[in-house]
């Protein structure tokens, strides 16, 4: 079983809520982050690394000697990734995407293969718990092709637990669209309950069981509880607004170890998303 964990805007929580989820799982279970552009579930699992790769795109390298400046690579390219400039051709490594379309189209053999380097792929092992995760180089913009080279490295004979980017685009997409269920991570506030309705909204064309972890409960107002009750997305779990979790999770500690209390709100998470994915959830609060 795959179990992303997402939510329409960053600072919900997500990242905590999938430490404390990895920690109390009981099968084998592989721990992902593929919040690529800020991966911070390190800082809370605190893994032993064992191996790296450095994820690459390829990239067209241009020989100006054979170039006939024919336009035909500027024409199909759809990022403005290569142009030509009187008879100069310019490329823009860093707007390629990497689709091949102008090696294909040119007539001269003016282009080849070079690669763009977008960011690293790291794994190892956290006690019983595999881990593995993606870092975005700074100053690159393309995620989704180093999302699916971390991606290659998952495990199908565990059950793989993703912390996924926040917000609604690509990376977001890229990261949910194999879960077997999606778990949207929110906050009783105007700003928990727009984002959540775009989430929602989102992934709902993927067609996987979703549900909400109603973050810092207490406080704030009843928007997202309306929107979860009016479109019947279940609740799964409230974690209350307790500054002893704000306390811990600045430490680097993980809030179902750190607070025992709270461990029992976890097991119980995990029974629900089982039962949400074998499409048989029972006894869920939705406000
Ligand atoms: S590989 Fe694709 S995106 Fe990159 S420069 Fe060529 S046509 Fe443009
Ligand atoms: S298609 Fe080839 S020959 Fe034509 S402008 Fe591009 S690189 Fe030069």
């Amino acid at each position: 079983m795959i179990i992303a964990l997402a939510s329409g805007k960053g600072g919900t929580g997500k990242t905590t809520v999938c430490a404390s989820l990895v920690r109390i799982w009981d099968k084998p279970v592989q721990a992902v982050d593929l919040d690529v552009e800020e991966p911070n579930l390190a800082l809370y699992l605190k893994p032993e690394l064992s191996g790296r790769l450095i994820s690459e795109m390829e990239i067209p390298v241009s020989d100006q000697e054979k170039c006939t400046a024919c336009g035909a690579c500027s024409e199909i390219c759809q990022f403005k990734a290569i142009t030509v400039l009187g008879e100069y051709l310019l490329t823009f490594p860093e707007m390629c995407h990497g689709c091949g379309g102008c090696l294909a189209v040119c007539p001269e053999g003016a282009l080849s293969l070079g690669a763009r380097e977008l960011g690293e792929v790291l794994w190892g092992q956290a006690g019983e718990i595999d881990f593995l995760m993606g870092r975005l180089r700074v100053g690159e913009a393309m995620s989704p092709p180093l999302m699916r080279d971390v991606k290659k490295r998952l495990d199908s004979s565990r059950d793989v637990i993703i912390d996924a980017p926040p917000g609604t685009s690509c990376p977001a997409i890229n990261a949910v669209k194999d879960a077997d269920v999606i778990v949207l991570v929110t906050e009783p506030t105007p700003f928990g309950f727009y984002d959540l309705k775009l989430a929602r909204e989102a992934f709902t064309p993927i067609g996987k069981p979703m549900g909400v972890v109603m973050n810092r409960t207490g406080f704030g107002d009843a928007g997202a509880y309306d929107y979860c009750r009016a479109t019947g997305l279940p609740i799964l779990l409230e974690i209350p607004y307790d500054r002893r979790v704000a306390e811990k999770y600045s430490q680097g500690e993980v809030i179902a170890d750190a607070l025992p209390e709270f461990r029992g709100r976890f097991i119980e998470l995990a029974a629900r998303i089982r039962e949400l994915a074998a499409g048989d959830l029972k006894e869920v609060s939705n406000g």
